[in-house]
C-alpha cells in the first residue's frame, strides 16, 4: 500500500527526527533546511508512522495514497 506525505514546511523546526526514524522517506533539504519526503507518494510503512508520530511539531501528515 502507497501512502501519501506531506510536511508543512512553514512548522518544521528541522530538527531531524523524521529523517533518523525513516531515511527511507525523509530527508533534509539543504538549500532550505526544511524536511522533505523523497517523493510524493511512498510505500507505507510502520516507521513512516512512527516519525509523524514523533515529530514535535506534528506536521507530518499521511494519508492513503
Ligand atoms: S520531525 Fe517534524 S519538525 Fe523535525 S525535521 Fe521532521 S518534519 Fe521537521
Amino acid at each position: 500500500m502507497n501512502c501519501r506525505v506531506n510536511i508543512d514546511t512553514y512548522r518544521c523546526n528541522s530538527c531531524e527526527t523524521c529523517v533518523v526514524i525513516c531515511p527511507e522517506v525523509f530527508r533534509m533539504n539543504s538549500a532550505l533546511e526544511k524536511a522533505e519526503s523523497a517523493s510524493d507518494t511512498v510505500a507505507c510503512s510502520e516507521a513512516l508512522d512512527r516519525a509523524a508520530a514523533m515529530c514535535p511539531e506534528k506536521c507530518i501528515e499521511i494519508e492513503p495514497a
